[in-house]
């Protein structure tokens, strides 16, 4: 059986299963709650003097529902939206051509915007302040600058990496909100939404096995959803319960706390290799072959939430929690009686 990646595997029926189970509204739209009342405000009041939304910036952990939020900004508005993202605008030409091509208080968003070309996010400084481009034609000698005017519009930017973006890019965003990850009951409501959308059945009991599962992330309950009803359709009679809800969980090797096998690997290496830390995040990210930013976008920030880890200055150290939680007590001792650091 192939592993099963909840983050980055999504086939293409997935995809299209994808666009249906995503919020349309902020009506529909579970937790957040302070973000989703203060938008509702900000929404509110530029409709009311017809105006363009101030620029938005979502940052946090990814499948929080940073493009979701984007979306229903566009439909609330009543608007068009442009989807780019920052590594696929790599040149100034292509940013223009988007910004020329918006009608009056459409949407452009723009995801992992951390990851703009520094050219590209120098003419995005004017459009968003004051809705021109100016843009330099001919080279050489011949070269001058052609000033041209915007509709208003509202840019929509997405980061996993907020510490990345530059001041100047930052403080041109009227509205900042961070997504958190979201507690158990609203998971529980978004597994019983999508599976009312998906047209399957579930218990109780069996919502709240996936919620509990699924990393503090939507993007992860709707994951885990549709693959355990993959095995309730297959191996009983498409009804999901908590008996086949914990098998097909189980098979998908996602453990009673929601940690995957990356989770794990993550801190037995941490307490394997390195005797429990403090160690970098580098360090770990090859230790484990991953790429450095995924561990520290992906996989940190829960282990952190759930007290796995703990970030010092020195490095990430693995808590007594990680020790049991692995059942390697045995390595606690020892490690203590190392290095005198742990939690
Ligand atoms: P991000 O852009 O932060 O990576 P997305 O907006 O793409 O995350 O959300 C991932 C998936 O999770 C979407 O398919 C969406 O249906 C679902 N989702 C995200 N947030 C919510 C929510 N609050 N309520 C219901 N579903 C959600």
């Amino acid at each position: 059986m192939t592993e099963f990646d909840p983050h980055n595997t999504i086939e293409s029926k997935d995809k299209d299963l994808d666009g249906i189970i995503r919020p349309q509204e902020l009506e529909d739209f579970t937790g957040q709650k302070e973000i989703v009342s203060n938008l509702n405000i900000y929404i509110k009041a530029a409709k009311m003097r017809g105006e363009a939304l101030d620029h938005v910036l979502f940052h946090g952990p990814p499948g929080l529902g940073k493009t979701t939020l984007a979306h229903i900004i566009a439909n609330e508005m009543g608007v068009n939206m442009k989807i780019t993202s920052g590594p696929v605008l790599d040149k100034p030409g292509d940013l223009a051509g988007l910004l020329t091509s918006l009608e009056t208080g459409d949407v452009l968003f723009i995801d992992e915007i951390h990851r703009l070309s520094p050219e590209v996010e120098e003419y995005l400084y004017s459009a968003m302040e004051d809705y021109v481009i100016d843009i330099m034609i001919d080279k050489g000698p011949g070269a001058r600058s052609v000033r041209i005017s915007l509709n208003p519009f509202t840019l929509v930017g997405a980061t996993t990496r907020s510490g990345l973006l530059t001041a100047p890019l930052r403080e041109r965003f009227g509205i900042t909100c961070p997504l958190e990850y979201y507690d158990t009951s609203e998971l529980i409501r978004i597994v019983k939404r999508s599976s009312r959308i998906l047209k399957v059945t579930i218990d109780d009991e069996a919502s709240m096995e996936i919620a509990l599962r699924s990393r503090g992330t939507p993007r992860i309950a709707n994951a885990l959803l549709k693959r355990v009803r993959d095995f309730a359709q297959v191996m009983g009679d498409g009804h999901i319960d908590l008996d086949i809800a914990r098998y097909a969980l189980n098979k998908l090797k996602i453990d009673t706390r929601g940690l995957d096998s990356i989770d794990n690997k993550i801190l037995r290496t941490i307490i394997s290799t390195f005797k429990g830390g403090p160690v970098g995040a580098n360090t770990i990210a090859t230790a484990i072959s991953e790429d450095q930013g995924t561990f520290e976008e992906v996989y940190e920030p829960f282990l952190i939430k759930e007290g796995f880890i703990v970030r010092t200055q020195r490095g990430r150290i693995a808590t007594e929690m990680a020790y049991k939680h692995l059942g390697m007590e045995a390595e606690l001792e020892a490690n203590k009686t190392e290095n005198g650091t742990l939690f």
